[in-house]
This record gives C-alpha cells, sequence and structure tokens, in this order.
C-alpha cells in the first residue's frame, strides 16, 4: 500500500475498526448503552462510541469477556496481578481477615496485626538495601506522591530548606496525581492539566536504541548521561536539589531496561551532591525481573523505595513507601518538634489489603517466584526477540517477564510509522483477536504478564505475536 491507501484510515477509524472487532463481534457497535464512567486514560471518543471490553472473569494467566472470549493477559491487569487471577489463598486471607477485623486505621499509634505484620515482613524482604521503616498507602502514585512530602519534611528537619527540587527522566512513568504526573516525563499525563509542577526537572531518558549517538557504545551514552544529569544538577545549584527519582527499569513509558553501567555512573553523582535516591520499584520489586526487587538487579542502593502493584498481586489496592532508618530517624525528631508528622490516608495499612499482601509475600518466598521468573524468562526474552528480525519490528528489548516491541518504519533510523496508521493497534488487535490482550501505546506493544505464567502459555504468546507480527506486515506492507 502507499501513503495515499492509508490515508483514508486516520487513527481513530482504525482504533475503532480494531475494538469493533474485538469488542463488538455480535455487531452492536455505536450503541453506548450504559456509559456512566469518566475512563483513567481513555480517550473521549472511545467512551462516547464503543463500548467498553467487559472483563468478567479469570482463572490463572486468563481472563473471559462478557462475551465468553478467553484470553491470556499479557499485561498481567497493568503490570500486577502476578500471582494470575484465581490464587484462592489470597481469597481466603481476605476472607479471614474481613471476618475478624474489617478495618483499623493506624492513625497515632493505633493499629492493627496484619499491618504491623507486613511491614515487618517487607523491612526483612528489604534487608538487602536496608531499609528500616514502612509508611502504607493504597497505590503506587500515593506512594510517590509520598516519597516527595517526606523528602522536604527531612529537609527541613536537618535544617536545608531550599534542597526540594525533584529530579525525574524523560518517558518515566511514577503516577497520576498532581505530584506524580509531574515526576512522570510524559506528556499525555501533563497536557490539558497545566504540569509539570516547577520543582520537577526531567533528565535524559536511558533508552540506548533511540538516543545513542553514531558510533557510541551502551557505556559511554551511560556516562553522557551521568555527565548531563551531573550539568544540570550544577546548572540548578546542588543545595536546591532534594532527590532522583527512577525506575529501575522504566515500565509504562515503553519498558526501557538501563543501558550497561547506566546506574554504576548516576549513583555516585547523587552521592557527591547529597541527592537522596527513590527507587521505585512498583512494576520491579516482587519477581518481575528475575531478581526479588530491581534494585538487585543493578546494585542500586535507593534510600526511599516505592512499591505497590505485585505487593498484593493487585487482589487488594496497597502501596508502600520503605525509609532508610536515618531519615525516618530525623522525620521522627521533626514530628516531635512540630507536635506530630501530618501525612496519611484512612486506608494507610488496611488490615485487609495488609493480610493479603502478607499471604502474597508467602507465596513468593514458598513457591520461589524468582526461581519461576528464571525458569520460563529465557523463552519468553528469546520468543518475543526473534520478532526483531521483521522489518517492521525496530527493537524488541527486556528482562526477565518484561518487555516492549517498537515498531519502525525505518529499522536503522528508528524513524515511525505514520501515527494515523495506528501499527501497535493493528497488532493488538490482532493479538486480541487471537486470544492475547497486550498493552498498546502508540507503536510500542508492552508484555508483562503474570509472574505464575508456564512454558506452554509462553509458546501461546509468542506464536500469538507472530501470527499478529505477519499480519501487521501486511497490513503496512
Ligand atoms: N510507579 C510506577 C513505576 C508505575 O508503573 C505506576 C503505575 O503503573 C505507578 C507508579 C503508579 O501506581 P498507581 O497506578 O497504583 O497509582
Amino acid at each position: 500500500g502507499t501513503d495515499d491507501a492509508h490515508a483514508v484510515q486516520d487513527q481513530k477509524s482504525v482504533s475503532e475498526a480494531v475494538e469493533t472487532t474485538i469488542v463488538n463481534s455480535d455487531g452492536n457497535h455505536k450503541s453506548s448503552v450504559g456509559h456512566t464512567m469518566l475512563a483513567p486514560f481513555t480517550t473521549g471518543w472511545q467512551q462516547t462510541e464503543t463500548e467498553p471490553l467487559i472483563i468478567q472473569k479469570g482463572e490463572g494467566v486468563y481472563v473471559w469477556d462478557s462475551k465468553g472470549n478467553k484470553y491470556i493477559d499479557a499485561l498481567a491487569g497493568l503490570w500486577c496481578t502476578a500471582l494470575g487471577f484465581s490464587e484462592k489463598r489470597l481469597v481466603e486471607a481476605a476472607e479471614k481477615q474481613l471476618n475478624i477485623l474489617p478495618f483499623y486505621h493506624s492513625f497515632w499509634n493505633r493499629t492493627s496485626q496484619p499491618t504491623l505484620d507486613l511491614a515487618a515482613a517487607l523491612i526483612d524482604l528489604f534487608k538487602p538495601v536496608k531499609m528500616g521503616r514502612v509508611f502504607f498507602c493504597n497505590s503506587g502514585s500515593e506512594a510517590n506522591d509520598t516519597q516527595v512530602k517526606l523528602v522536604w519534611y527531612y529537609n527541613n528537619a536537618i535544617g536545608r530548606p531550599n534542597k526540594k527540587k525533584f529530579i525525574a527522566r524523560q518517558k518515566a512513568y511514577h503516577g497520576s496525581t498532581l505530584v506524580t504526573a509531574s515526576l512522570s516525563g510524559l506528556t499525555s499525563l501533563q497536557k490539558g492539566f497545566d504540569l509539570p509542577v516547577s520543582f520537577v526537572l526531567h533528565t535524559d531518558c536511558p533508552h540506548y536504541w533511540r538516543y545513542h549517538l553514531p558510533g557510541e557504545s551502551e557505556e559511554e551514552f551511560s556516562t553522557r548521561l551521568a555527565e548531563n544529569l551531573e550539568k544540570l544538577i550544577i546548572k540548578e545549584g546542588p543545595e536546591t536539589i532534594a532527590a532522583f527519582i527512577g525506575e529501575p527499569v522504566m515500565g509504562a513509558g515503553g519498558v526501557m531496561p538501563p543501558p550497561a553501567t547506566y546506574w554504576d555512573k548516576i549513583q555516585p553523582i547523587l552521592k557527591k551532591y547529597d541527592i537522596l535516591l527513590i527507587a521505585d520499584e512498583v512494576v520491579c520489586a516482587f519477581g518481575r525481573l528475575g531478581t526479588m526487587f530491581g534494585c538487585e538487579k543493578y546494585n542500586i542502593k535507593p534510600d526511599l523505595v516505592s512499591i505497590a502493584k505485585a505487593l498484593s498481586s493487585a487482589y487488594m489496592p496497597i502501596g508502600a513507601v520503605l525509609m532508610s532508618q536515618q531519615i525516618f530517624d530525623e522525620v521522627a525528631n521533626k514530628s516531635n518538634e512540630l507536635g506530630g508528622f501530618g501525612h496519611g490516608f484512612t486506608y494507610s495499612g488496611h488490615p485487609v489489603a495488609c493480610a493479603v499482601a502478607l499471604e502474597a509475600l508467602h507465596i513468593y518466598k514458598e513457591r520461589d517466584i524468582v526461581a519461576q521468573v528464571n525458569r520460563v524468562a529465557p523463552a519468553f526474552q528469546k520468543g518475543f526477540k526473534d520478532l526483531a528480525k521483521s522489518p517492521i519490528v525496530g527493537e524488541v528489548r527486556g528482562i526477565g517477564l518484561v518487555l516492549a516491541i517498537e515498531f519502525a518504519a525505518d529499522k536503522t533510523t528508528r524513524e515511525a510509522f505514520p501515527t494515523k496508521w495506528a501499527v501497535g493497534t493493528y497488532f493488538g488487535g490482532q493479538c486480541a483477536a487471537n486470544g492475547v490482550l497486550v498493552r498498546v501505546s502508540g507503536d510500542i506493544i508492552m508484555i508483562a504478564p503474570p509472574l505464575i505464567i508456564s512454558a506452554d502459555e509462553v509458546h501461546k504468546m509468542v506464536k500469538t505475536a507472530e501470527l499478529a507480527l505477519k499480519e501487521t506486515e501486511k497490513y503496512v506492507s
């Protein structure tokens, strides 16, 4: 086909076509019955002109929609249902706690036993990075939002009130509250919202394939990015920079494992200028990369850590901030002086969420989830990385049980296909039609299945992707 042939297919009509085949197989296209939600991260026309895909039940790595179609849920919900969709022990843990004590808060030194038990379990699990205390919240966004307040409070406590700016990275994803959407380096979260806020600075995205200079090695690329970080710090004034936040492997921005030596070169610079390091482990923690958490994989020594998602395998909403003992001590001292630490949520340390998370941690240990990931990851990575041989795939990148496929019209210049061709959406539609739900973001496809996935199920995902790729090659040719 030519450009002209595609010109009539703008993104909207292609997306509609694809969604129609998935969702409205009975032909009831555009019956907007029951539209009552403002759906998160959903475009207006999708909410008014197409029906939502209603997921009705789940079992193992599979989900079924309301029309009875069965899919492998290749993004584990939103990178979170690590133990799949039918782990009875998590359900029993919730039921048991609901019967004993369905709710208590953790304000004013009142709390409940599962909350304390989970805090202790997390301190133990994160021993390699020496975390001293846990603050509970309900999501990854709340965890990262809390990080900002905690760091500000800490810097006030130790007498450096001007050290308040945050450095995050382009294409990072840290959440969608006012501050965490600002930390995120994605314009789609900021357009229309008057964001980012002014105390957030963004430094380079460590995506070697897209941003390296001709002839530059991964190590040289990492060196350049570390130098750019230092230049930014000096330009802004080190005495104004409080913290650097980063995902060990960048997730929602397009799955970007760090280039060789990246974290080794970034960390000394942060140390040099007394800048705290926050590891956003919301996606990476609990086995995803083939280590219990991402810091282990890359020898990251954070001062603070954010977790959520797989903490409870997503069966209950829960997030947490882990902090070094030193940060806790200073915050505690400051709160003595002020008469309180004025931060917390009704559901901070919710006993049911904590009981479920505690059970999830038990299961991860008992079944050795890290070993399970390392058993299936090689075939997963190889199967998908072989797709990079296609003339329309620019790069397949990933580690453990997470990866991205990025389409490109030109493999060497990395030039993208015209947006209006909606190549990623087309591929995603083909996958769905063949029983695999993937995440589509422009021309990037993201895959991060439940960690319990079997070798056979990995094989089925790869075969489906191969089929979808063949169809997509035809579509763009
Ligand atoms: N941090 C990272 C790395 C994430 O991937 C996400 C969500 O995808 C968040 C934070 C925000 O988490 P939540 O959606 O639970 O607020």
